[in-house]
C-alpha cells in the first residue's frame, strides 16, 4: 500500500479536491491511504480566532463561514459539519471567557481544520463514486505524549495502528486527519505546524508502506525557492540525510521531523505536485543512484540572530569556550552555527529573546554584540566535501551579487556550506548562487 498526503493547497477548494480525487482514483491498485491537511488557510484562521477571543474580543464567524463555503461548494449536507461548528463556537466562547489560550487549548482549536477537511473530502469522494471514509488519526492509534504544540507518538503506537487499519472495511479509501493526535487520557494534541507530513510518514512506517507520497504544489523538492529563482529545477533523487538538512533549513517542502519514521523503516518518500501529477517529483531514499552534481540545493532560514563575543585575552586561554557555552546553554539558546577565531566566537540562533538574555551575562566574559535580521544560507550536497573549487564558486557568486558574508562555516564531514548574510540580501544572493551552481 501507499500513503498519499495532501497539503493545504492541494485541498484548498473544490477545484483542487477534484484533482485529488482523480489522482487517488488513478492509484487504487496501490491501495492508497489518504492523509490530509486542513483546507489552505483554515488552521491559521482558527488560531487567529482563538487569539482574538483570548484578547477578550469577539472573533466572529469568519472561519466557520470559510469552511462552510468550501463544504457547500463540494455539495456536502450542512449536517456534516454542524457538530464541529457548534464545538468551535463553544470553544471560542470559553477561551474568551477565561481570557487565556494555553498550548493545550491552542491544539484543541487547531485540530478542527483537519477534522473538518477529511469529512468533506471523504464525503465528496464517495458521492463522486470513490467510496471513502474519514478517520481521526487518534481512532487509528495515533496516541501521543503531552507536549502540546509538538506532540510525538508513543513508541508503541504502531501495533494498535496496524490493527485499526486491518479492521477497516475492504475497498473503502481511508481519509485520515494529518497533524492531530490524542494523549492516552484523551486530550487532543498536534504535531506542530505542517505536522501532516509527519502524520503521513508515521502511518507509512506503522503499515510498512511501499512509499509515502507528499503531494504539494511544486514539482518535488526544488534546487531553490521557485518564488525567488524562476530557473529553479526539480531534484530527481535525494538521500535522506540531504533532505533532512534541507528540511531543517526550511526549504518549505518537508517538516524537519518528517523523515525520521521513513528512515527508520527505509521507506522512500516521494514529493509530488497535485497540479502536475504526471511529473515524477523527487524521491528521497536511503541510497539513490549516484549522480554527479556536487550540490543538491540551496536553502535558507531568515530572521536569525547572531551573537559575537570578542575577548583579546581569549588568546591561548584554556576553557573559554566551555565557559561561553555553559552560559549559552543555561539561557536555553539553541545554537545553529558556530565560528571561532583566536579572539572571537560567533553563534547564530533563531531565538532573539534568549540570545539577548544570554548576552547580558556574557558581557562578564568579553565584548558582546547581538544582531538580528540575519539569514543562514546553506548550500547542501553530499559531494561537497570532495569537490574542489566549490567553496570558491560559492564565494564568487555571493560577491558578484554584491552581498557581504558575515559568517561562514563548513565542517570536515559536512554536507553543507553555510553562510550568514543580511535578510535583505537573500534574493540577490540566492539568484546569483543558483546561476553559478545550477544554470
Ligand atoms: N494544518 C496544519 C498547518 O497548517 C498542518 C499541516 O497542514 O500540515 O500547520
Ligand atoms: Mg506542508
Amino acid at each position: 500500500m501507499i500513503v498519499m498526503k495532501f497539503g493545504g493547497s492541494s485541498v484548498a477548494n473544490r477545484e483542487q479536491i477534484e484533482k485529488v480525487l482523480t489522482i487517488v482514483r488513478d492509484r487504487l491498485d496501490r491501495r492508497p491511504v489518504v492523509v490530509s491537511s486542513a483546507h489552505k488557510g483554515i488552521t491559521d484562521a482558527l488560531i487567529a480566532a482563538a487569539r482574538t477571543a483570548a484578547d477578550g474580543h469577539n472573533p466572529g464567524e469568519s472561519v466557520i463561514e470559510r469552511q462552510q463555503e468550501i463544504a457547500s461548494s463540494l455539495g456536502c449536507e450542512p449536517s456534516l459539519l454542524m457538530p464541529f461548528f457548534s464545538e468551535v463556537r463553544d470553544l471560542l466562547r470559553g477561551i474568551r471567557l477565561v481570557g487565556e489560550l494555553s498550548p493545550r487549548s491552542l491544539d484543541y482549536i487547531s485540530s478542527f481544520g483537519e477534522r473538518m477537511s477529511v469529512r468533506c473530502i471523504a464525503d465528496y469522494f464517495t458521492r463522486g463514486g470513490l467510496e471513502a471514509r474519514a478517520y481521526d488519526a487518534w481512532d487509528l492509534g495515533l496516541i501521543t505524549d503531552e507536549n502540546y504544540g509538538r506532540a510525538r507518538p508513543r513508541p508503541d503506537y504502531a501495533q494498535p495502528m496496524r490493527e485499526a487499519f486491518a479492521a477497516m472495511p475492504q475497498g473503502v479509501v481511508p481519509v485520515v486527519t494529518g497533524f492531530v493526535g490524542k494523549t492516552a487520557k484523551g486530550v487532543i494534541t498536534t504535531l506542530g505546524r505542517n505536522g501532516s507530513d509527519l502524520s503521513a510518514t508515521l502511518v507509512g512506517a506503522a503499515l510498512d508502506a511501499e512509499e509515502v507520497q507528499i503531494w504539494s504544489d511544486t514539482d518535488g523538492v526544488m534546487t531553490a525557492d521557485p518564488g525567488i529563482v524562476p530557473a529553479a529545477k526539480s531534484i530527481a533523487t535525494m538521500r535522506f540525510d540531504e533532505a533532512a538538512e534541507l528540511a531543517y533549513f526550511g526549504s518549505r517542502v518537508l517538516h524537519p521531523a518528517t523523515l525520521v519514521p521513513a528512515i527508520d523503516k527505509n521507506i522512500s518518500v516521494r514529493v509530488l505536485n497535485t497540479n502536475r501529477p504526471d511529473h515524477p517529483g523527487t524521491v528521497i531514499e536511503a541510497a539513490p543512484t549516484p549522480k554527479p552534481s556536487p550540490v543538491t540545493s540551496i536553502a535558507y532560514k531568515e530572521d536569525q540572530t547572531v551573537l559575537v563575543i570578542t575577548e583579546p585575552r581569549m588568546f591561548e586561554q584554556v576553557g573559554f569556550l566551555a565557559r561561553f557555552f555553559e552560559v549559552v546553554a543555561r539561557h536555553g539558546v539553541v545554537v545553529d552555527l558556530v565560528a571561532t577565531s583566536e579572539v572571537s566566537v560567533s553563534i547564530t540562533s533563531h531565538d532573539r529573546d534568549r540570545v539577548e538574555s544570554a548576552a547580558q551575562e556574557l558581557r562578564t566574559l568579553g565584548e558582546v554584540r547581538v544582531q538580528g535580521g540575519k539569514t543562514i544560507l546553506a548550500v547542501v550536497g553530499r559531494h561537497i566535501q570532495h569537490s574542489k573549487g566549490i567553496g570558491a564558486r560559492i564565494l564568487e557568486a555571493i560577491s558578484r551579487a554584491d552581498v557581504n558574508i558575515q559568517m561562514h562555516t563548513f565542517g570536515m564531514s559536512s554536507n553543507n556550506i553555510s553562510l550568514v548574510i543580511d535578510d535583505g540580501d537573500i534574493s540577490r544572493a540566492v539568484a546569483s548562487l543558483h546561476a553559478a551552481l545550477f544554470e
